[in-house]
């Protein structure tokens, strides 16, 4: 990772001798891409990271691996700043950095036990996990399904369909059939703090 990044380079239009020059654009000191002014050279989005503003390992990457680590780092804490902290809570949490399941239990007890079976020190264990918000299984809509099927169909084809009420009722029993099926996603606005063994 570089440390320093050239200088930005003024370019200077030729004027007439005698009038006063102004500067119409500027090389990135580092790849010698033209921007169009000072702080756009310096910080030059087509060689630099967007986080630190230092050239990158490799061209055309937004951000320094560590750079990118950093922000999501610094996203977390902040969220964890502003988030309710709960002592307790009955329902699917949410640990980032836990291989099982990739991070989800369904319960605190659930995630707990799985750093007991890790073996983990409880000392490094993770100082919270998020609370998880339920989506629930999406039943398709008959209208969306109607478009989908009639839209490279001729002209009004929509308006010639059968069976629209039969269709919705076979969804409906199909919304019924697959309503346990439940997607949890974490909820970074509630996290539940992991109490460590006495
Ligand atoms: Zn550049
Ligand atoms: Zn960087």
């Amino acid at each position: 990772m570089s440390t320093t990044k050239p200088p930005s380079i003024e370019l200077l239009l030729p004027v007439p001798v005698g009038t006063v020059g102004h500067s119409c654009a500027w090389l990135c000191g580092h790849c010698r891409a033209v921007h169009a002014s000072k702080d756009l050279a310096d910080g030059c989005v087509y060689c630099c990271c967007s986080y630190c503003k230092l050239p990158t390992d490799k061209p055309h990457q937004t951000y320094h691996d560590a750079c990118a680590d950093a922000m999501l780092a610094k996203v977390e804490r902040d969220r964890f700043e502003k988030a309710e902290k709960l002592t307790d809570h009955d329902g699917w949490v949410y640990c980032d950095g836990i291989a099982h399941n990739n991070g989800y239990f369904p319960s605190l007890a659930e995630l707990i036990a799985d750093l007991e079976d890790d073996e983990i020190d409880p000392k490094e264990w993770p100082e919270y996990a998020w609370t998880c918000a339920a989506i629930p299984f999406q039943t398709p809509c008959v209208d969306t399904i109607i478009e989908n099927i009639t839209s490279d169909m001729f002209e009004d084809a929509v308006e010639h369909i059968n069976g629209r009420e039969e269709l919705k009722a076979a969804l409906a029993a199909f919304g019924e059939a697959n309503k346990s099926l439940i997607t949890y996603t974490p909820d970074y606005r509630r996290a539940v703090l992991i109490p460590r063994p006495a």
